[in-house]
């Protein structure tokens, strides 16, 4: 019986700690001190990445065309056309960064080192699959709905609180309202769920219409928190 840890979490938020089939840390294949460095250095790569990209196609001239307040409706189809994009982007290039096995253990094996999720875990993957997933993915969701660089900030601020909550550990109550969420997610980073739950951030339509959703079932444990597992075990071989 593996021991479990709870390393970081607050007595009072114990009782919402997420159990799967493989829960004990150590099962982790990198360290947390690693972990750290390796968010921090993406990050450095994104700013400088970001920067880049506005030194090359920004407006020199120092005018900032923020053209008319568009409508609450306007607003809300450039949400939902932009979330459907960057999933879209994500769930396919997610699916062939695993089915590719030279891609898989050479950019996206480094993801999936942490077995047993905590949130600054969310951003520690290889710089080129923040590139080619993120960036180029948030490119066109921009572009293709069309919002104004004010209206990206608070997009993409709540697409990376997700991302970050995707990967907590925990069930808190809120997360009922997402079937992409924290166990969805949890399921995909445990061994067995590497062929299930490719979709990342906000649906899971992608999983569903193409076969690759793993249903789960979610329990409240004797010990404190809830414990999750897959629904069909004859996926997890
Ligand atoms: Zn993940
Ligand atoms: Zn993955």
């Amino acid at each position: 019986m593996p021991k479990i840890i709870h390393k970081g979490i607050p007595g009072s938020f114990k009782k919402y700690r997420l159990h799967l089939k493989i829960d004990d840390e150590e099962k982790n294949l990198v360290s947390r001190r690693t972990v750290i460095k390796g968010v921090l250095l993406y990050q450095t790569f994104q700013v400088i990445v970001t920067c880049l990209l506005f030194k090359v196609t920004g407006n020199h001239s120092g005018d900032v065309d923020v053209g008319p307040k568009p409508s609450l409706i306007v607003l809300a189809r450039q949400y939902v056309i932009a979330a459907l994009v960057l999933d879209t982007w994500l769930y396919f290039g997610h699916r062939i960064m695993h089915q590719n096995k030279f891609l898989y253990k050479h950019i996206h094996a480094q993801h999936h080192r942490v077995i047993v999720n905590y949130p600054f875990a969310a951003n520690y993957h290889h710089f080129l699959e923040g590139f080619t997933q993120d960036t180029i993915g948030g490119i066109l969701a921009i572009r293709l709905s069309g919002m104004s660089p004010r209206a990206s900030i608070f997009f993409f601020s709540f697409a990376v609180i997700k991302a970050v909550d995707d990967h907590c550990g925990s069930w808190l109550p809120f997360h009922i309202l997402f079937g992409n969420n924290t166990v969805f997610h949890s399921v995909h980073h445990q061994l067995y769920g590497s062929k299930y739950n490719f979709s990342t951030i906000f649906f899971v339509h992608w999983d569903k219409i193409l076969g690759t959703y793993m249903p789960y079932s979610l329990e409240k444990r004797a010990g404190g928190g809830f414990e999750a597992h897959a629904l069909e075990d004859n996926k997890n071989e």
